[in-house]
Parts: structure tokens; sequence; C-alpha cells
């Protein structure tokens, strides 16, 4: 057979550069800040509320959408955080992580040959994922060393295929938290065109300075938006995939619709837990939140040090850097070079563009213990980065 086994739906995907990078940071035995996950596990009470969950029995199936307990927890943080009056049974949805909600909102909301507007850089799964759905993706990008929304290249996006805008902010991997205005004209573009708008915010709570405004808040939104979250980013839990999708009940009935296919239904013990971190841990983002603005600071105070231009993210745990400057054809050579060379691991983000806009950047985590970044910082302080 010389026919390429894979379908085309995903042909042409490459592998998921975390998982490449993660297996080289453990070849080389180099200080890993490159995929996004924190080196300390969230609220310890969380963790003995899983454990009982699972000693407890809470071992089959759970229902398709979710466990109730878990989706009252979600619509009540709506409501808490940011004023928005969600059905639990209808309204919200549990999901595999962030990325399971993403997908099946890919595969049950795009048609082949729809238009799917997306920030670039954009999360690896995203072209994946619009690619599986047959839908085509179109990029709006966010250029450095701002990395603000060109509201004009939104605008110029749209065409008559055009089915929906995929959004995320915070906005990995920039840091770009979208404002008020920026949002405005989103949602303007989007009642204009009539657009669903499938908005990813997973670093909700990780903002540094500014304030966290979800897209469903602005006026007009909430009837065409879909909001992702999930508990990994913002508890320290990325191992658990537990995420979750709200909105309307024809946009989360369209999620579901996929999701039953999929998983069926996400991990049983896990969703009390979750439950339980957001009704009596719903401060510990915050305080995640502040901690991580001194990580942040003495990353990009260390990386500036050694003469690289550093954008001081206002959301997420990362930080990019342009590394024009130290000769290399590519940020992917650097980050390929940078284990052998400095015992450090960070991610190329030019394979989340089309365009060419992110050929020199190299994205940088600050989710880890400040020991760990300043050993990081001591590595590349003592190592020739030339090319
Ligand atoms: N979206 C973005 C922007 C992310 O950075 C991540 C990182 N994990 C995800 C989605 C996936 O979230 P989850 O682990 O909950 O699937
Ligand atoms: N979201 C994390 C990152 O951007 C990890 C994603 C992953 O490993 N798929 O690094």
């Amino acid at each position: 057979m010389t026919e390429p086994v894979i379908a085309s739906r995903l042909r042409g995907i490459p592998p998921t550069i975390f998982t490449e990078m993660s297996a080289l940071a453990a070849a080389t035995g180099a200080v890993n800040l490159g995929q996004g996950f924190p080196d300390v596990d969230g609220p310890r009470e969380v963790v003995q509320r899983a454990e009982a969950a699972l000693r407890g029995g809470a071992n089959q199936y759970a229902p398709g959408p979710g466990v109730p307990a878990l989706r009252t927890a979600i619509a009540r943080h709506q409501e808490r955080h940011y004023g928005l009056t969600l059905d639990p049974m209808t309204e919200v949805v549990v999901t595999t992580g962030a990325t399971e909600a993403i997908a099946a909102a890919m595969l049950a909301l795009v048609d082949p040959g729809d238009e799917v507007i997306v920030l670039e850089p954009f999360y690896d799964s995203y072209p994946a994922t619009i690619q599986m759905a047959g839908g085509v993706r179109r990029p709006v990008t966010l250029r450095a060393p701002a990395f603000r929304l060109d509201v004009d290249a939104l605008r110029a996006a749209v065409s008559d295929r055009t089915r929906l805008i995929l959004l995320n902010s915070p906005h990995n991997p920039t840091g770009t938290a979208l404002t008020p205005s920026e949002l405005d004209a989103v949602a303007s573009i989007a009642i204009e065109h009539d657009l669903l708008v499938v908005t990813d915010e997973v670093y909700e709570h990780l903002t540094y300075d500014v304030p966290h405004v979800p897209l469903a808040t602005i006026p007009g939104m909430f009837e065409r938006t879909l909001t992702i979250s999930s508990i990994g980013k913002s508890y320290s839990l990325t191992g658990w995939k537990v995420g979750w999708a709200t909105g309307p009940a024809r946009l989360v009935e369209a999620v579901l619709a996929a999701k039953q296919w999929l998983t069926f239904t996400s991990g049983a013990p896990l969703q009390p837990a979750a439950a339980y971190a957001l009704d009596e841990h719903g401060d510990w983002p915050r305080e995640l939140a502040a901690d991580l603005r001194v990580r942040r600071d003495l990353l990009c105070q260390g990386l500036r040090s050694l003469g690289l231009d550093v954008v001081v993210p206002e959301g997420t745990y990362f930080a990019t850097t342009d590394i024009s400057a130290l000769g290399w054809a590519d940020g992917d050579a650097f980050c390929r070079a940078l284990p052998h060379r400095a015992g450090v691991v960070a991610i190329p983000t030019q394979g989340f563009y089309d365009s060419d806009a992110g050929r020199m950047l190299v994205r940088w985590a600050f989710c880890k213990r400040p020991e760990l970044i300043e050993e990081a910082l001591g590595r590349l302080a003592g190592a020739d980065l030339h090319a």
C-alpha cells in the first residue's frame, strides 16, 4: 500500500509541538519551560475530594452532560464572576478538558467548506480540529510586539463562507487579554454578519493588572457565543482534563451532540472534586495569579537581561521573546538547539502561524517554581545562545 494510511482530515497536521518538546526535555534533562503545566499541584483539599470520590464509589459513567453538582457549580461561577445567569441543566456541558469542548464545537458547528476566523498565532488544537471538521481557517494576526487585535483585519477576514470566529482571550501564546473595546469590535462584526463565536477562556483567572472580560457579557453576544474553560489552568490540575462549555442551549446542545460520540461522558470521580474547587476554593485562582505575576516578572526580567526582546504578557503563564538578535534562521532551530546548548526547553511559536510573522518568536512558560525559573535563567546566562 503506497497511499498514506491517515485520512485526509488529519493529513498534514504536524504532531503537537508540546509533546515533542516535553520529550526533548525528558531526554536531555533540560529545565522544561516549554509545555504549560505547573510543577506544583492545585489545592490539596480538592485532590482529597477526588480521592474520596474514587473510594466512595463514583466510578461508573457520569451523566453525559456532566454531574449536576459540577454543572451547577459552573453556573454559579459564571454568575459570581461575570453576572452571567445560566441554566445548569441546559446551558452547561462538562467535557474532557477544554480540548474536547473545542473539538466538539468545531465538529458540531462547522460544515465542510465553512470558514473559521481564528487569531494567529493559534493554539495548535484549533487548526487541527477545524481541519477535522472540514472547515477552512482564516487567520487574523496579532502582530508582535504589541499583539493587539487588528479590527480592520478581522473585518476583512469575514466572507460569505464565514461560519464562526474562534477567539481566545487571554491568548496563548501571546498573553494578550482582549480589551472591552476590542471585544466590542468583535461583537459588532459578529452581530453584523450573524456569526457564531466560540471563545476559549481557559486562562480567565490568570490575568495581571487587567480584568478578564468574557465575550458573552458584551450586549447581544450571549445568544451567539459558546464559552469554553476548564479546571486545568485555574486550579493547576492540567492532568484532570475536566473542562466545560457554556452558552445558549442551542449551542450547548450542539457540543453535546458531538461530545456524546467522542467520549460519551467525562471522568466521574473528578467532577465532584472540580465542583468543590469552584464552590469552596473560589479565591484560589486569584491567589495563583498573584503568585504567577511575581514569576512572570522574574522570568521576563531574566530574559531581558540576556539581551532578548520580551513581550510581558497580560494573561496566561507564557512570555514571548523575539530571538532575531541571536542570528538563528528561526525559532524552531533555536529551540531544538537550546536543550543541548543550555539545558532549557522553550516552545517555538512559528508553528502556530500560517504567515511568517512568528518565525523568530519563542515562548517560555513561567508556571514553574521560582527556583526552577532561576535555574533556567542561570543556565541560559552561562550558555552561548548565538547561532
Ligand atoms: N486552550 C488553550 C488556549 C490552552 O492553552 C489549553 C492548554 N491546555 C487548552 C485549551 C486545553 O485545555 P485542557 O487541558 O482543559 O484540555
Ligand atoms: N496548553 C498548554 C500549552 O500551551 C499545554 C497544551 C498541551 O500540552 N497540549 O503549553
